[in-house]
C-alpha cells in the first residue's frame, strides 16, 4: 500500500474564473480517445513523406507532452511526471502562468527587482499591473524581502509572484526557508513561482522539495543554459498536477517541434548527463578565475558573489571597460539602463581561453592569465 501523503487539492479560486471550464483546443493528437488506431487520417497531414525527411518522422504533429520527455525531465529534476508542463523554454512558461491566472487586464504580478525581464514583458502584454518590490543591494550580494513581497501581493490583489533563484541578474539566491514562508503566507492569494533556470550553478538544493507541501508553488527548469540547449528552446513548469493540467490547456498544441524532442530526450541520457555536470563544474572553476580577474582590474568597484554562469560587476568607469573589452571584440551585458544598476554589467562565464580573453583585453599590462587547473 503506498505511502505518500495526500495532495491537499490546488486552491481553484487562484484560477482566472472564466477559464475554470475551459478545455482548450482539441488537436488531432489528443482527441481520439477510442481503440488503438491502425490508419491516422484525422489531421489533414501529408500521406507521404518529405524528400527532406526520407523516414517520414516529421510527417504527423507531435504529441502536445512527449511522454518520454515528461518522464525524463520529472526523473532528472526528481518529481512525478504529473506536475510537469514540458514547453518552449522557461518563456512560455512564464507566459502560461500569466495567461492562467491573471485576467487580461487584471489581477496583478509581483517581481522584485532587478530580476529577469520576461515577467514584466509578460505581464504588460497580457495588460496585467505589474508590483515591483526592488531587492537590497547588499554590496557583495542581493535580498529579496519577502515578507514585503507577501504584503504588496495582498494589497495589490496580485496573483503572481515570480522571483528567480539564482537570480538574473544578480547571481543571488532565495533562501528556501523564505520561499516556503513566503508561499505559506500567499496561500489563498496568489501562486509563488521560482525561476531556477540557473539552478544547476547553484550549491543550495532546488526548491522541488517544498512542491509537496505548497499548493501555490511553480518551480521552472530549462535546459538552455547548464545543458547547453538554447537554441533548442526547451523548458518546463514544474507544478501543482491540477494546476499542470490548467497550463496544458492553455498551452498552443504542439509546442514541441518533434527534432526538438528528440534533442532534448538525448540531453537527459545518462552519459549527457555526466557531461552537463562536467561543464558545470568547468563553469563553476571559470567563475571563480572571471571574479578573480575582475576583482583585479581598477575600474571594477563590486563584483557579486553569485550561483550562476554569470557574474554582476559594478564600475567606476563602465565606459571604459566596456570600451576595452570592445576593443577585444568581447561583448558583455550592459545594464545601465536599468534602476538601480547605472554602473552594472553583467558578464558570462565563458571557457578558459575567453577568460583569457577578458584578463588580457582589461588589464593587458597587469594581469598574466591565472588558471585554476
Ligand atoms: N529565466 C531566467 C532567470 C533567465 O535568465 C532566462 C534567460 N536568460 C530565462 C528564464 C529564459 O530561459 P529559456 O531559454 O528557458 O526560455
Amino acid at each position: 500500500m503506498s505511502t505518500a501523503p495526500a495532495q491537499s487539492p490546488f486552491p481553484a479560486h487562484l484560477l482566472r474564473e472564466d477559464l475554470r471550464d475551459f478545455t482548450g483546443y482539441s488537436s488531432a493528437r489528443t482527441s481520439h480517445a477510442g481503440p488503438p488506431a491502425r490508419i491516422w487520417l484525422n489531421a489533414n497531414e501529408s500521406a507521404s513523406a518529405s524528400t527532406v525527411d526520407p523516414y517520414g518522422a516529421q510527417r504527423r504533429y507531435p504529441e502536445p507532452q512527449p511522454p518520454a520527455l515528461v518522464a525524463a525531465l520529472a526523473a532528472a529534476y526528481d518529481v512525478p511526471a504529473e506536475r510537469v508542463v514540458v514547453g518552449r523554454g522557461s518563456d512560455e512558461a512564464i507566459d502560461l502562468l500569466i495567461r492562467a491566472l491573471c485576467r487580461p487586464g487584471g489581477d496583478g504580478v509581483v517581481i522584485a527587482s532587478p530580476t529577469f525581464g520576461m515577467y514584466a514583458v509578460g505581464a504588460r502584454l497580457h495588460g496585467v499591473p505589474v508590483t515591483d518590490v526592488p531587492q537590497r543591494d547588499l554590496g557583495t550580494g542581493w535580498a529579496v524581502d519577502t515578507a514585503e513581497v507577501a504584503e504588496r501581493a495582498r494589497s495589490a490583489g496580485a496573483r503572481l509572484v515570480f522571483l528567480a533563484g539564482p537570480g538574473n541578474p544578480t547571481g543571488g539566491v532565495v533562501p528556501l526557508a523564505d520561499l516556503a514562508r513566503l508561499a505559506g503566507d500567499l496561500a489563498d492569494q496568489a501562486v509563488v513561482v521560482l525561476d531556477e533556470a540557473y539552478q544547476e550553478f547553484n550549491r543550495a538544493p532546488s526548491a522541488v522539495g517544498l512542491l509537496g507541501s505548497h499548493p501555490n508553488l511553480v518551480v521552472l527548469r530549462t535546459l538552455s543554459k547548464a545543458h547547453a540547449l538554447a537554441a533548442a528552446r526547451v523548458g518546463c513548469a514544474i507544478a501543482h498536477p491540477e494546476l499542470a493540467a490548467v497550463l496544458r490547456r492553455v498551452q498552443a498544441p504542439y509546442p514541441l517541434p518533434g527534432p526538438v524532442t528528440a534533442l532534448a530526450l538525448a540531453a537527459l541520457a545518462p552519459d549527457a548527463l555526466h557531461d552537463t555536470r562536467c561543464r558545470v563544474e568547468d563553469a563553476l572553476r571559470g567563475r571563480i578565475r572571471l571574479v578573480e580577474v575582475l576583482r583585479t582590474d581598477p575600474r571594477v568597484r563590486a563584483v557579486y558573489d553569485s550561483e550562476a554562469n554569470f557574474v554582476l560587476t559594478r564600475c567606476t568607469d563602465p565606459d571604459g571597460l566596456l570600451g576595452a573589452l570592445l576593443a577585444s571584440s568581447i561583448v558583455v551585458r550592459d545594464l545601465r539602463h536599468l534602476p538601480g544598476l547605472d554602473d552594472a554589467l553583467r558578464i558570462t562565464v565563458g571557457t578558459d581561453a575567453e577568460i583569457d580573453s577578458v584578463a588580457q583585453a582589461l588589464t593587458p599590462a597587469r594581469i598574466a592569465p591565472v588558471r585554476t587547473r
